[in-house]
């Protein structure tokens, strides 16, 4: 039996006004348009234009040009890295900083991929998620998801993005696909190469088969068993699940794109092989493969991760229904970072350090 953790769901409050703007347009009234744009591009990556930069293409930089974006580049992002926590796998956990003085979390992959946040929080509140815990903040904007990717961009080679960090990306459609489409814009980082990861909801696959731009979809299953389901994912859409993954079909059928099934694997709750049995019968005939994602502990949460060795046989289980199947390790489990922890960690030292040095008990930069 599951112990209910505490949980609030909060409808969405906008993104302050603050933090709407992404100020690369403002470069073209800054400088001439090559200019803008090469300073644009370069920022995109992840780099901090410099004046050689220009010079190395012949767009050399006036002094006064040169201040101009300097000045500019002070305050360019409405967000900062407030602290980077590297991990034995390669991965760089960044808790960062909004405007408003908020934490999200990002990780930067040793694969090329970042997981970016869409919310502040989120009120899903899945019961062995650090994210959920304390209910949703708010909805981030375009541009504070579109920075995360050049935070990771500053610390390697980034050409995935995965909305898969804090928040459930359906609950922040219009922004998330905004930032889908700017990134494919500007980043060079096409649809294709994101990934769109959500609880579902008829909602949801309505809005995604409507966008523009249509990123590759991941589900999170967790159970193929509706009651299981339920109690996993409290607050997620109350449609069963073979209603989301006949939605899930749907639009990947749009998108041409196979979809991942996200499953947390929770020792005796869901690695059973009964388990197996029904999510091979539930994505019978469906075009997409199961991800496993060994859980990552959370103090206080009444789970004990699926061991290795659990998480191969259930692996070749599924394989043995002609379904692929993969096996995914949480990425930075030797750092506290689950997904929400380190922002988790990161708020309760902020609310644990006396006022003189509250300002900077986020960030390992001391800023
Ligand atoms: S797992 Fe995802 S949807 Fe569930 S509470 Fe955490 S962030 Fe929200």
């Amino acid at each position: 039996m599951i112990e209910r953790t505490e949980a609030s769901a909060r409808p969405a409050e906008p993104a302050p006004a603050s933090a709407l703007p992404v100020a690369l347009p403002e470069l073209d009234a800054l400088l001439p348009t090559a200019k803008a744009r090469l300073a644009r591009r370069l920022v995109l990556e992840g780099k901090r234009p410099e004046p050689a930069d220009f010079a190395a293409r012949a767009l050399a930089l006036s002094k006064p040009e040169a201040a101009r974006l300097a000045a500019w580049e002070e305050t360019a992002l409405t967000t900062r890295v407030a602290e980077r926590v590297p991990s034995d796998d390669g991965s760089a956990r960044l808790v960062v900083k909004l405007r408003d003085g908020e934490l999200i979390e990002t990780v930067a992959m040793p694969v090329g991929a970042v997981c970016v946040s869409t919310q502040v929080g989120c009120a899903v509140a899945c019961r062995f998620c650090a994210s959920g815990m304390n209910g949703l903040k708010r909805n981030l904007a375009a541009a504070e998801i579109v920075e995360q990717v050049i935070h990771a961009r500053r610390e390697r080679r980034i050409d995935r993005v995965v909305y898969m960090g804090m928040g459930e990306p359906s609950h922040n459609l219009a922004n998330v696909l905004e930032a889908v489409a700017l990134l494919k814009s500007s980043a060079g980082i096409g649809p294709a190469r994101q990934t769109f990861s959500t609880v579902g909801s008829a909602k949801a696959f309505a809005g995604l088969s409507a966008a523009r731009v249509k990123p590759c979809l991941a589900l999170s299953l967790h159970s193929a068993d509706d009651a299981i389901r339920r109690e996993l994912l409290p607050n997620a859409a109350p449609e069963p699940v073979a209603e989301l993954v006949a939605g899930a079909a749907r639009y990947a059928a749009l998108q041409k794109k196979p979809i991942v099934f996200e499953w947390t694997l929770l020792a005796g709750v869901n690695d059973r092989d009964e388990d197996v049995a029904q999510l091979a019968a539930l994505l019978k005939g469906v075009r997409g493969y199961v991800n496993f994602i060994r859980w990552n502990p959370v103090a206080g949460m009444p789970f004990t991760p699926t061991s290795f060795e659990r998480a191969v046989e259930l692996r070749e289980q599924v394989k043995a229904h002609g379904i692929l199947a993969t096996i995914r390790a949480s990425t930075g489990r030797d750092v506290d970072a689950a997904c929400g922890q380190l922002r988790r960690r990161s708020t309760i030292s902020t609310l644990a350090t006396p006022p003189r040095t509250s300002s900077t008990a986020t960030g390992s930069d001391g800023k």
